[in-house]
């Protein structure tokens, strides 16, 4: 399996850190504090791709994706509200509810998508103990000072290695839309690890700390819970490309000045955005369609899924609902060249039609296999993958059902994945109030 690596920037073989067949995999999850878009849905639908075509291809993976629910402020800077006590505002609930609420429509959209839910969900609220310690491991390296009544912050001038996944250079630094406006800061890309809470007001959310009350910085949350759940490093991270040269470089800065280990994370892969008229689709522009406005105007998931995968996840992709119908329409028509296949095959039902695996294919099938194979385990070259399904369809071997069916289900279907109990790493004590496990919440 082969994927770009935003650190090298090269398409690099994996492989596993223990030299066996496991590979962690932590994906930036969503700040619950709205509803997702379908800008997020794409990022979460090739995640759930990578994930399945690491499955295929043999490796065991562990897949982590965490709940912001604290700490990531509006600003990408450490300035602004903090985004739930935004959402609690706009919504008249508390951001506990806040976070409930969108969290489970989360889960929903992804169920829609048939994205399989990662096994592990950790929530930020729920390991305020292990970012403590992390800042606490970074103090005593040195690597932290204090502004009075602002926070704790990272002092990058300390990190020879600072910015390198993003090619930072001093200059962008200094330049860049990262550099917050907060007075006190040694440099500016530094960045808060610890917020003390107001004097003169109590925040909805708030804990203890060396430091004294107060919340996380939102990078920490990221850093501090891949490694409870995936060691002190790992295999693959994932996220959005806005995630480069701001959360990811911080990840990095905590998390290898913590440990002083290096490099945290084996391979850094990096979605690209779904646009609306050229521009990223966010909230703050308000461009923003979600999977209900998809369906509301009788487009099936699978047909966004469809436009989703018609596209390299490298490459920004231009949604419009033309396209989306398009898709609609090419969708609809694999369905009915499959039936068509089956009902041309000796084969009563869907479910009767072997594995591949179990038949002998022809050279012509052989060949057309192992190039949707190639493909996917290219650097997830979905649509290249996509035009061999298309290919199949007009292949006049019966057997091709066969391959339709593993294909189609490889990239459309419910998916159950495998679940490897003695995985888990969990270095730290933090107790998830939620393990995702077979599409089934578990209460702790
Ligand atoms: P957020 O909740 O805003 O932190 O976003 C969660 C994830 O979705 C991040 O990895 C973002 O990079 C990604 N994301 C946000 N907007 C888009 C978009 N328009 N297209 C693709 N991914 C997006
Ligand atoms: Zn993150």
């Amino acid at each position: 399996m082969k994927l770009y690596n935003t650190s090298s920037k090269q398409v690099e073989t994996i492989s596993s850190l223990s030299n066996d067949s496991k590979i962690g995999v932590y994906a930036c999850g969503p700040t619950v504090y709205d509803y997702a878009h379908i800008g997020h849905m794409r990022k979460y639908t090739m995640d759930d791709v990578l994930v399945r075509t690491l499955e295929k291809t043999g490796w065991q993976v562990n897949h982590v994706m965490n709940i912001t629910d604290v700490g990531h402020l509006v600003s990408d800077g450490d300035t602004g509200e903090d985004k739930m006590e935004k959402g609690a505002r706009k919504t008249g609930k508390t951001v506990w509810e806040v976070a409930q609420h969108f969290e489970e429509d989360f889960w929903q959209k992804l169920d829609r998508m048939e994205v399989r839910r990662p096994d592990t969900a950790p929530r930020a609220t729920d390991h305020i103990a292990e970012q403590i310690a992390q800042v606490q491991a970074l103090e005593k390296n040195g690597f932290t000072y204090e502004i009075p009544g602002d926070g704790i912050y990272f002092d990058t001038s300390q990190d020879p290695h600072y910015g390198e996944l993003a090619r930072l250079q001093l200059e962008e630094q200094k330049e860049g839309a990262r550099i917050g406006v907060t007075e006190g800061k040694r440099n500016p890309a530094d960045f808060a690890l610890w917020k003390f809470s107001p004097t003169d007001q109590q925040r909805a959310m708030e804990w203890d700390s060396p430091w004294g009350k107060g919340f996380p910085g939102w990078h920490i949350e990221c850093s501090a819970m891949s490694m409870c759940y995936l060691g002190e490093q790992f295999e693959i991270h994932t996220g959005g490309i806005d995630h480069i040269p701001v959360h990811h470089t911080n990840e990095i800065a905590q998390a290898e000045n913590a440990t002083g280990k290096r490099p945290f994370v084996q391979y850094w892969v990096h979605h690209n955005f779904l646009l609306v008229d050229g521009q990223k689709m966010s909230k703050s522009l308000e461009n923003f369609y979600t999977l209900d406005d998809v369906e509301e105007r009788g487009f099936s998931p699978m047909a966004l899924k469809m436009l989703f995968l018609s596209a390299n996840y490298r490459d920004e992709l231009n949604f419009t609902w033309e396209s989306l119908a398009a898709m609609q329409k090419g969708y609809e028509k694999l369905q009915r060249k499959a039936q068509q296949l089956l009902e041309q095959s000796a084969y009563e039902s869907w479910e009767d039609v072997p594995e591949v695996g179990a038949v002998t294919l022809s050279a012509e099938l052989q060949k057309i296999y192992d190039d949707f194979v190639y493909q996917m385990t290219n650097d997830l070259k979905t649509p290249q993958a996509l035009a061999t399904v298309w290919k199949l369809t007009k292949c006049k071997d019966v057997q091709a059902i066969v391959l339709l069916k593993e294909m189609f289900e490889f990239l459309f279907s419910p998916y159950n994945k495998t679940v490897y109990a003695d995985w888990t790493v969990k270095l730290c004590s933090g107790s998830p109030r939620t393990l995702i496990n077979e599409n089934v919440f578990f209460f702790f």
